[in-house]
């Protein structure tokens, strides 16, 4: 343990003395210095005063980038802006300059810093990165400028506790020293025995395996002082931090691995608002900073255990103090996460979200003692200590306490039937040689979300250890089987082909066409249109032409094709090329890349720049998808309505056939709740109101009234899609306190309700706690469904008619009734029918179903009686009854040989069923109580294995299966084998 020297210069607020273990870090009073609130804003505040916008941090769900688990940093939200791919008229676009505070989780993927939390005083799962960027406006100069006059001047860090590194360059990949850089800092003072140059993994930052590149310049701070740290720097040093790193994206990596110079130059830099607190509040810790101590005394609290320590290491009596560290960390990284819709479940990020609650339960309930509910109950003082800037955490407080504590009791459940699972896997009488299956093992991790380090120490308990070298085979056999991480999906266009596209200034495609559709008496008119080819792509670079056969990516000066965005589908159609009209150019993708709509199309023919196209869309298609579209806004108003204003849109597909729609609500809607929002829909679609859509200020737009928006970054302008009153009308003062469907979309939608004709809710389920998915379906599939759960309800009343006469008096008959209300059930569950009839009918089979399988058992148990009374007359007695019965049911089988044990106790039974249609037999054995040789699973097994096939059970009863066509053999066998067996 070591103490911090007090700074030369005085710092903002006053510092003082505090080592990393100092128990005032719990105290429950704030730390010295700095508060965090003020660190955040001083920094915002510095770059919005130089000209930089200020953008909201993105949610910690990434925005349609499936290469990120989570987002990991504050550029992951420009990204599109770094590869041209921006939307023209968006805010993204035009950004210049920007700044923000930005909430990271590194706890998958290529970050993931999960190993190191609670170990170290300055890694956490979630941290917030204070951001600044240029996008080719200023570059390394002025960056470093403002990085050092911030830290030193500002926030008054003494500049003799910093040490930069810059890249050294490699000579392997012909990259050259960043010399410039040096030299900057050296202008700036930095002396040069405090500038040290890096490598590659240092010093070199790239996105992904292709994209923006560049080298990168980092400062460190000593927490120490008064000596040279030179060496500690990138050291894993505790006392010497990595703060802030600058990055300077000047490479494009290509494909073959080469670097072109990039068209933008950018800047992108990150710092940890965490670490750089813990140096204004004079502490090595980030743990000991005013975003943590009133979660550590929370969890004293709460746990009761011995507060805070601050210590780290190995050794046993640390082990509370990481807890600590861990239960805290996780916690802000749950809030943060279940608050931005990522929920603890079974792939990807959802996944990672699931452990971490799970090991925060563990060190919660195994180290920190603390009883079940204290991590829910931390949640309002991770809001307290976030919530000002984050007031998501606020407003969704009691739904995360909610998920959290559901997930907390399930996991609890779970570690007791992985208790039990080991028990009863080590008391099984074979089991002897002090090496655990392997399989049981993966079963509890896989099934049950048992930690297998839990696994290994439970076992270590009892002197027994898991067979290691199996259970490497089947996680490397999962890892196959699931593919591993999918890579990064290849974008349509790369950097350089759109940087390209700028240069040739090839005009971004006009798709206004997509919105130029009519009405006319009744009927959808779409425009035709007729396009020039600008542009061909071949996944590579752009070319002039591509050959018969070749897939490529089109784009055109002007299309009526919508590319795939806002949750709809893309169009889909074909073009004909003018002069080869019999040739069909299917159109299987449309998507945008930085202004331009590109087709992806697989040439039917020769095609090249300049090519005159007919763009023939599929009309069909659009209209569905339009209509769908509508029916989502009205289907979001209308719940709203019913359920009040706290339902938010958590996401919605809509495509041609369906429309898929999320929304939080604390529990599944009843079925009047769905009645009344389909009423609520069908209401405006039969008022044939209609459809606006108008284009506005995203400001004005933003400030209408009631207006739906969704966690997106809108264009501006931005579309307005209202029904019955248009955008204006709703700013005006008179209709402000209307209610009407009013949304921001880029959606095509219809210009009548009506058109709808028809929506019904086939499908809602919760996602997980707090969030609904509805499917509904429109026009003529939602008639059909109506009609289909008319027929559907017929059946069950009929059925219903018929058994209240009477009930069956033959097995047969109780058998084929059950095999109906099984189908019928089937077809309740499975067929697209209104959900609340489903409920309805499922609620009303499931009583027949009772019903029917109790009548089923009584006949069975009585038809097994006469005939095992049959068999008994016809036996003559002694210790072994082995025959051949008529049976199609291993469970009738099974229930004659209980009644035959029944009357004849001393005897061992078995009976085997012979199918003529198939060869197959069904076996089924028990012997008495106390017989000594012969295991009724023994008994099956060799007999079963005998016929080819397979049986099994306990001591006392067994069955299976196999198959023979000579049965009067497989019985003399079977009644050898126990005579044998018992004799020996
Ligand atoms: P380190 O080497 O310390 O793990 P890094 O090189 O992974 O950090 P960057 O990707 O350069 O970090 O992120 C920029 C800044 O974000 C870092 O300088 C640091 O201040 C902060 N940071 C990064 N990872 C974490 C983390 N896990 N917890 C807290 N702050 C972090
Ligand atoms: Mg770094």
């Amino acid at each position: 343990m070591f103490r911090l020297l007090l700074p030369r210069r005085p710092l903002i607020g006053s510092l003082c003395l505090l080592s990393a273990g100092s128990s005032r870090s719990c105290s429950g009073s704030s730390p010295p210095g700095l508060p965090s609130s003020q660190v955040r804003s001083t920094f915002l505040e510095f770059f919005r005063s130089r000209g930089h916008r200020l953008v909201p941090s993105a949610p910690v769900r990434p925005r349609g980038d499936p290469s990120l688990l989570f987002v990991n940093a504050g550029m992951n939200q420009f990204k599109p802006l770094l590869l041209g791919t921006a939307p023209p008229h968006s805010m993204l676009a035009s950004l210049r300059r920007a700044a923000n505070s930005q909430k990271c989780v590194r706890a998958g993927g290529k970050h993931n810093d999960l190993q190191d939390v609670g170990k170290d005083l300055t890694h956490l799962s979630f941290f917030e990165m204070l951001g600044s960027w240029s996008f080719g406006d200023y570059f390394k100069e002025e960056a470093c400028s403002m990085a050092w006059l911030l830290l030193t001047e500002h926030y008054g860090i003494p500049a003799d506790r910093l040490y930069v590194s810059y890249f050294g360059g490699n000579a392997v990949s012909g990259l050259p020293a960043d010399l410039e850089t040096r030299n900057i800092w050296l202008e700036i003072g930095v002396p040069p025995a405090r500038l040290l140059p890096f490598g590659l993994k240092e010093n070199f930052w790239e996105m992904g395996s292709s994209g923006p590149c560049g080298p990168c310049t980092e400062i460190h701070y000593d927490h120490v002082g008064g000596r040279d740290a030179a060496k500690l720097v990138n050291a894993d040093s505790p006392e010497v931090v990595e703060i802030w790193n600058l990055v300077f994206m000047q490479y494009s990596r290509e494909a073959d691995l080469s670097l072109q110079p990039l068209p933008l130059l950018s800047v992108d830099t990150g710092m940890g608002l965490e670490r750089l607190v813990s140096i204004l509040q004079g502490t090595v810790s980030t743990y000991s900073t005013d975003l943590f101590t009133p979660l550590l005394q929370e969890i004293h609290q709460r746990s009761g255990v011995q507060p805070y320590g601050g210590r780290t290491g190995a050794a046993d009596e640390y082990r509370t103090d990481m807890a600590y560290r861990v239960v805290a960390d996780h916690m802000r990284t749950l809030s943060v996460c279940i608050a931005d819709g990522v929920h603890p479940g079974m792939s990807g990020a959802e996944l990672v979200l699931r452990r971490i609650l799970r090991r925060a339960v563990r060190f919660c309930v195994e180290v920190l003692r603390a009883p079940q509910g204290t991590l829910a109950g931390l949640v309002p003082t991770v809001a307290y200590t976030l919530g000002d800037v984050y007031p998501e955490l606020h407003r969704e407080a009691d739904r995360i306490m909610d998920v959290i504590n559901d997930g907390e009791a399930h996991f609890l459940s779970s570690l007791q039937q992985g208790s039990r699972l080991i028990l009863r896997t080590l008391d099984r009488k074979n089991y002897k040689d002090g090496v655990f299956p392997a399989s049981v093992a993966w079963s509890l991790h896989r099934n049950l979300g048992f930690p297998l380090d839990l696994v290994d120490l439970m076992l270590e308990e009892r002197g027994v250890q898991v067979d290691q070298k199996d259970l490497q085979r089947l996680i490397s056999e999962s890892q196959v089987k699931s593919g591993g991480q999918k890579g990064v999906q290849s974008q349509v266009l790369d950097v350089l082909s759109l940087a390209e596209l700028q240069c040739l200034r090839v005009p971004h495609t006009d798709d206004s066409l997509k919105y130029r559709y009519s009405l006319q008496l009744d009927r959808y008119v779409f425009p035709a249109c007729h396009a020039a080819v600008l542009a061909l792509y071949d996944g590579r670079s752009l070319v002039s032409e591509v050959e018969e056969g070749q897939r490529c990516f089109v784009v055109l000066d002007q299309t009526c094709f919508y590319s795939e965005q806002g949750g709809q589908s893309h169009d889909q159609g074909y073009f004909t090329r003018d002069g080869l009209q019999d040739v069909l150019f299917p159109v299987e993708a449309v998507v945008q890349a930085g202004g331009y709509v590109v087709h992806q199309v697989t040439a039917a023919g020769p095609l090249k720049t300049g090519d005159q196209l007919q763009l023939h869309l599929d009309q069909v298609h659009r209209l569905s998808c339009m209509v769908n579209h509508t029916a989502t806004h009205i289907l979001n108003f209308s719940l709203r309505k019913v359920l009040g204003d706290s339902v938010q849109q958590r996401g919605s597909h809509v495509s041609a056939e369906r429309l898929r729609f999320d929304f939080s609500y604390k529990g599944l809607l009843d079925v009047s709740q769905l009645q009344q929002v389909e009423r609520c829909v069908h209401d405006t679609i039969s008022a044939n109101q209609i459809v606006h859509s108008e284009e506005l200020p995203l400001d004005k737009a933003m400030s209408i009234g009631g207006v739906r928006t969704i966690d997106e970054v809108y264009p501006d302008p931005v579309r307005v899609v209202s029904v019955c009153l248009t955008a204006s009308e709703l700013l005006s003062d008179r209709q402000s306190d209307r209610q009407v469907s009013v949304e921001l979309c880029c959606g095509t939608h219809l210009l009548r309700t009506g058109s709808i004709e028809d929506l019904v809710l086939v499908s809602e389920r919760q996602l997980v706690r707090g969030i609904s998915r509805v499917i509904a379906l429109t026009g003529r599939r939602a008639t059909k469904a109506r009609e289909d759960g008319q027929v559907l309800s017929q059946d069950v009343d009929s059925l219903l008619a018929r058994l209240s006469g009477s009930a069956p008096s033959s097995l047969d008959s109780a058998q084929r009734l059950a095999k109906e209300v099984g189908l019928l059930s089937d077809a309740v569950d499975n067929t697209p029918i209104p959900q609340w009839q489903r409920r309805d009918l499922q609620g009303r089979l499931k009583a027949l179903q009772r019903s029917s399988n109790t009548s089923v058992r009584k006949l069975e148990t009585r038809e097994a009686a006469a005939l095992a009374q049959t068999l008994l007359r016809e036996w003559g007695g002694g210790q072994f009854l082995v025959r051949s019965v008529h049976m199609d049911s291993l469970q009738m089988v099974m229930k004659t040989v209980n009644q035959l044990s029944a009357a004849a106790p001393r005897s061992h039974v078995m009976l085997l069923a012979h199918q003529s249609h198939s060869g197959k037999v069904l076996c089924a054995c028990q012997v008495p109580k106390d017989s000594p040789f012969l295991s009724a699973s023994d008994w099956a097994v060799a007999v079963c294995r005998h016929l080819g096939g397979i049986g099994g059970g306990s001591e006392l009863v067994a069955k299976g299966t196999g198959s023979s066509n000579d049965i009067t053999e497989a019985l003399r066998w079977a009644e050898q084998f126990a005579c044998q067996t018992t004799e020996r």
